[in-house]
């Protein structure tokens, strides 16, 4: 078949399923505002959970960064491995209790990185079911036997750590701290305390946990931390900057041996153009105020409680997550679309999430929130789901 009809049957696929994505042009970052095709809209999609993506500090940090170069020019290795970047690494082993840090260019990167330079086919590797797109396609390319086990199930993890063993080689277990498409948190005590039990190595991907959760002494840690879980019991933990950091790029925090490891073997690292110095030092400086400015964190906290307040008050369909992901299960891919658009045409941005990113059945309303939301906006937004998913059941399709 020629290339042309390929595409053309594949696309036509996705439409009739409903799946076919459409890429929004913003005029800027959302603050939450964003405005799309000329029109505001008060975003609850983004990422940037404590608001530092517009943060004007952080801006004039990167803005000076940018002094040292609009590039990175070379690989880490040959000469793009700059101090700032050294400092940044410095920064995130502090604020992770971890012995030494490294950064990537992207968590996709991170994770695919990490898995292939640990594992290779004599190895096992299990996973979440639910867990993140790049930790199962690292697992793939790793080459691993690739064991799943059911979303945040330990009888399950314990089956397939079973099964690992009787195989032989080693095992890896690989899960997100804080879902990304669900917000609930893994139950790290439980999944550390079986890979002890199996002299498995534990990673745990913090996307969604760093910054903006941990324990008393490392409050920005993540969800390792938060479960009382150090470096002996999470020896590989990876976060992202493009998360609770408002930024870009990745990281991977754990003994200095592992990152010596990762330097030489993950090749994401290094046959990849260094992160540019602007980005390192908006990092810097975002991290510079999360330990500065726990308001930020205290804000989000405060609007995550508000929020869960309002949508049960409407009877929203809430789960029990707990964090800045609050998702709206609505099952069916055709209603989400719908659902979402007619939010749109009220002022609202929230991402629409179907198959394949969640499993079929389940396409939902990711509704996430951050500290740069106000009360009145929150307000504003469940009136808004009260609304369309009135009028959805009232007028079928
Ligand atoms: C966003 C995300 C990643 C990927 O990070 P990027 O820096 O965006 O490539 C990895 N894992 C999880 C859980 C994520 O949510």
């Amino acid at each position: 078949m020629t290339l042309d009809k390929t595409l053309r049957q594949r696309l036509d696929e996705r439409h009739r399923d409903n799946l076919y994505r459409q890429i929004k042009t913003l005029e800027a970052a959302p603050s939450p505002i964003a405005v799309v095709d000329g029109r505001k809209l008060l975003t609850f999609s983004s990422n940037d959970y404590l608001g530092l993506a517009s943060h004007s500090e952080v801006i004039r940090a990167q803005q000076a960064g940018a002094e040292l170069g609009a590039g990175a020019t070379a690989s880490h290795l040959v000469n793009g491995h700059l101090q700032v970047h050294q400092q940044l690494q410095q920064s995130l082993a502090e604020v992770t209790g971890r012995e030494a840090a490294l950064v990537f260019s992207s968590g996709y990167m991170a994770n695919v990185g990490t898995l292939c330079a640990l594992l290779g086919r004599a190895d096992n590797v299990i996973s979440d079911k639910l867990n993140h797109a790049s930790l199962i396609d690292g697992a793939r390319l790793c080459g691993a036997n690739s064991l799943r086990f059911a979303h945040n199930d330990p009888v399950a993890l314990r089956r397939q750590l079973q099964r690992a063993a009787a195989r032989g080689g080693n095992t890896l277990v690989a899960v997100d701290g804080v879902y990304s498409m669900d917000g609930d948190r893994a139950q790290l005590a439980e999944i550390a305390a079986l890979c002890w039990e199996f002299d498995a190595w534990l990673m745990v991907d913090e996307a969604h946990g760093f910054g903006v959760m941990g324990s008393e002494q490392l409050p920005l840690a993540g969800s390792c931390a938060a479960a009382g879980l150090g470096q002996d019991e999470v020896p590989v933990l990876m976060g992202t900057l493009g998360k609770a950091a408002g930024n870009a790029g990745a990281f991977v925090a754990g003994s200095r041996m592992l990152i010596d490891f990762l330097v030489q073997f993950a090749r994401p690292y290094i046959y990849t153009t260094g992160m540019p110095p602007a980005v390192a030092a908006g990092c810097i400086a975002a991290i510079e105020l999360m330990r500065n400015a726990p308001e930020l964190n205290q804000r989000l906290q405060a609007n995550i409680t508000y929020f869960r307040r309002r949508a049960a008050q409407a009877n929203l369909p809430l789960t029990d997550s707990s964090s800045a992901i609050q998702p709206l299960l609505l099952g069916c891919e055709e209603t989400v679309m719908t659902v979402s658009k007619k939010l749109e045409q009220r002022g609202f941005l929230v991402g629409a999430i179907r198959p394949p990113t969640v499993p079929r059945g389940t396409a939902r309303l990711r509704i996430t929130l951050s500290a740069s939301h106000n009360h009145s906006q929150i307000d504003a937004l469940v009136d808004a789901l009260v609304a369309v998913l009135q009028e959805k059941i009232a007028v079928p399709l």
